[in-house]
């Protein structure tokens, strides 16, 4: 038998191209870190490989523009951002002190958010005299210690000196919600004289400078999404137009045979699908663009292709753009019935990617 090839990060002839801005995550930070104020930190959250753009990029850009806490939902995660940004930074993990994790935790020096009884036991076992935080439930119920177990533990967790205390707003994306004020109530109550506070993501940054504390955790908002609408867009996607074809009036395109043809129209395919992470469901709803001209979408999407109506352009251009200045992650996520952070998180794996801006 042949020896199989060693593995090479695939090529593929004429992939999509991916563009990642990391002048434009700069300047979100930036702008965000204006907002939360000159006495307010600001951390940049980068789990899930900063939202899917490439961790190592984005934690070394951001550090290098003066951002020195970061983070991550798992330890893992953090061991990248280590590597990435170097030993002087602060780097949090929100699941916090899971079992098996000390190792982790202290060779790659992370610092866990403590979410219950049962970690702050291992905690102090497994890795005593190890930085720690600690992550209070507000009333979201999701991750944290709840209001009765930091009753019980708050003295011995404070005499250890937590790093930080925070906790998480359900609703800071809407800014009426009574749920705000009522989990800011309660973080106040549960955290006087707490000395390094945090309860604020992008949505609660926005939300007022009562909402700031000593450090705010914008994550979305730095990969240009809602609800920072003033982001400047981060991503751009441009896809190859691998064939275009006439197709007469009553016939069908694509599976399903779910879209016909009322004239003589031009349908081109372009070359990305849901495998792609174009999810499915923004089939019809979604455009894509020829420079400024929308080209509706039409039938379904397919995992590899998407096919588009062209018919009123003078010339089918190489390729059209699906992410871009007229159509943003927001936008797609809309016709898709899905939020900006699914759209981004699921870019898929067979784009050229190229980093626009100094790395
Ligand atoms: C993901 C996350 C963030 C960042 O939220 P964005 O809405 O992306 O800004 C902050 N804090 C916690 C606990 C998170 O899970």
């Amino acid at each position: 038998m042949t020896p199989v090839a060693p593995w090479r990060k695939p090529v593929f002839m004429g992939a999509a191209e991916l563009f990642i801005d990391l002048d434009a995550v700069a300047a979100n930070w930036r702008a965000l870190n204006a907002v939360s104020g000159r006495d307010v930190e600001s951390g940049a959250v980068v789990k899930a490989n900063a939202y899917g753009l490439d961790v190592t990029r984005v934690a070394r850009r951001l550090a290098h523009d003066g951002v020195s806490s970061f983070f991550v939902a798992l330890a893992e995660e953090g061991v990248a951002v280590r590597q990435a940004v170097g030993d002087a930074a602060d780097i949090y993990v929100f699941s916090g002190h899971l079992a098996g994790g000390a190792d982790v935790l202290r060779d790659a020096d992370l610092i866990p958010l403590l979410n219950s009884p049962e970690q702050v036991a291992r905690h102090f076992s497994d890795a005593p005299g190890h930085g720690f935080g600690v992550q209070l439930d507000t009333g979201m119920n999701r991750l944290g210690m709840e209001p009765a177990d930091w009753d019980a533990l708050r003295s011995d967790l404070m005499d250890a000196g937590p790093r930080l205390v925070m906790s998480h707003l359900a609703c800071a994306d809407a800014p009426n919600h009574p749920m705000n004020h009522l989990q800011l109530r309660t973080f106040i109550e549960m955290t006087e004289g707490v000395a390094r506070r945090s309860l604020s993501a992008t949505g609660g940054i926005l939300l007022g400078p009562e909402f700031h504390f000593d450090l705010v955790r914008p994550g979305i908002g730095l990969y240009g999404g809602l609800p920072f609408a003033g982001a400047s867009p981060v991503v751009r996607l441009s896809v190859p137009v691998i064939q275009t074809r006439a197709v007469r009036p009553f016939e069908t395109v694509g599976y399903g045979n779910a879209w016909e043809a009322d004239i003589e129209r031009q349908i081109a395919t372009i070359a990305a699908g849901y495998a792609d992470g174009l999810i499915r469901a923004m089939g019809p709803k979604a455009q894509v663009w020829a420079g400024d001209v929308p080209c509706p979408v039409v039938g379904r999407v397919s995992m590899d292709l998407i096919t588009v109506d062209v018919t009123h352009l003078e010339a089918v251009p190489d390729t059209l753009e699906i992410l871009g200045p007229h159509q943003g992650i927001d936008d797609l996520a809309e016709a898709a019935g899905t939020i900006g952070y699914e759209i981004l998180t699921s870019l898929g794996h067979r784009y050229a990617r190229h980093y626009v801006g100094t790395a």
